[in-house]
């Protein structure tokens, strides 16, 4: 076991396509798609593993290194499956477009242009590039071009995605200098349930649970109501620029809260030894599995990912390890019998059809998320719980105030825009 892991960034942008072939990233997209439903339809056909990659890769029209990331990003899909009994199956009729992955200097290429603006250079498809320029927020594009030009941080793998029809790049890059204390090596296990108007964080170490927190912020609710009304109405009237107006100020106001809820978080898991901060992985279900309404909802609110997105930016700065877990059956398991039924929970009530176990129904589920998080990344065992301590809730003031700085670029992106707001916000 290692002691730290080296720092690495996803920086996400949009790919501001200059050749006139953009067409081509969308088809590699969905041939990606079509590589990874046969891997799972071979893997289920009982096809021996190791023929696989072969056998989708002479199929496939992609660069055969991308097909074989796919081919792994499936089989790990399989094995968690095969592993956790809980892990639905994964689906191979699924269609859309699912992420190429690409090694920097061989699948795409960046470069700093006279203007100052990073440009890009993917290989589609075999010998076909599609190049352009990178489009994104400013905290991102400051760490590209530092990467570009000092050895402080490398840069290594992206995807190439379409979210909203748009489409992007995500280049992972590593810190060179700082580094991660591993995962592994954790004394607490801090699991993190996202809702709509608040984050439950519940601690969790050999000895029990540490402490619970309840972080409201029922005003990020209530804006993103308003703000949807307000839209609503100017579109209506057919007011579009007014209607992308409201849409900045209602990212920027969000972006602004989480931030800050997300720092709170960061700030209250350092206090414990050796914190890891444990998710839901809502995004890896997203990929490989087909799941009902409520699920689908939950994905799509803003808050879910932006929150997780900017604690796992900022807690590698505290030296904080973040993990991910499989959200499945975290909001209906008892935390003390283990119980595990959907009439358990009953809005923010739970209250346990077995042994009568009453809660908060977001504490009981960052409980559970913990003990996935020990279970998925410990050595050490889950402890018995016996008793919880009370739930304590702060809640982050209310201001009236929307002080929205003007878009200076307009993005198609809502939630993932990291905003202007730096690293240390
Ligand atoms: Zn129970």
């Amino acid at each position: 076991m290692t002691d730290s892991q080296p720092l690495v960034k996803t920086l996400d942008f949009q790919l501001d396509i200059q050749s006139d072939n953009g067409g081509l990233l969308y088809d590699a997209t969905l041939e990606a798609r079509s590589a990874y439903n046969e891997t799972i339809r071979l893997a289920k056909e009982g096809v021996d593993w190791n023929a696989i990659p072969d056998r989708v890769a002479d199929e496939a029209d992609l660069v055969k290194n991308t097909t074989q990331r796919v081919v792994v990003k499936a089989l790990g899909a399989m094995e968690n499956y095969h592993e956790y009994e809980d892990f639905g199956v994964p689906s191979h009729t699924k269609d859309g477009t699912y992420p190429i992955r690409a090694n920097y200097e061989e699948g795409y290429n960046l470069s700093l242009t006279h203007d100052g603006d990073v440009a890009f250079r993917i290989s589609a498809k075999p010998y076909k590039h599609v190049k352009g320029v990178l489009k994104g927020s400013d905290t991102h594009l400051d760490i590209l071009k530092i990467a570009l030009e000092s050895d402080e941080w490398n840069i290594g793998t992206a995807e190439v995605l379409f979210h909203n029809d748009t489409a992007e790049l995500h280049v992972n890059v590593t810190n060179t200098e700082q580094t991660v204390r591993d995962k592994q090596d954790s004394r607490t296990v801090v699991g993190v349930d996202v809702n709509e108007d608040n984050v439950a964080l519940t601690a969790l170490s050999e000895d029990g649970v540490e402490d619970t927190l309840v972080i409201d912020f029922p005003e990020i609710k209530f804006e993103r109501h308003r703000y949807f009304t307000m839209r609503k109405r100017v579109q209506n009237a057919g007011k579009n620029s007014i209607h992308d107006t409201l849409e900045g100020r209602e990212e920027r106001f969000v972006c602004d809260r989480l931030h800050k809820v997300s720092r709170h978080l960061v700030e209250w898991s350092r206090q414990f030894e050796k914190p890891c901060i444990v998710f839901e992985d809502l995004k890896e279900m997203r990929d490989s599995i087909d799941y009902g309404t409520r699920m689908n909802r939950r994905l799509h609110h803003l808050p879910f990912r932006a929150l997780q997105y900017y604690t796992s930016y900022k807690a590698p700065f505290e030296s904080i390890p973040t993990g991910w877990i499989n959200p499945e059956y975290t909001s209906q398991r008892c935390p003390m019998c283990e119980h595990t039924e959907r009439a358990n929970r009953n809005k923010k009530r739970f209250n346990c059809r077995d042994c009568g176990h009453q809660d908060h129904s977001d504490r009981s589920a960052s409980v559970n998320i913990a003990v996935k998080g020990i279970e998925k990344h410990q050595d050490w065992n889950v402890p018995a719980l016996n008793s919880l301590p009370t739930v304590r809730k702060v809640r982050r003031q209310a201001s009236g105030a929307v002080d929205a700085p003007t878009v200076t670029h307009p993005t198609a992106r809502g939630y993932q825009a990291d905003g202007r707001m730096g690293v240390s916000d």
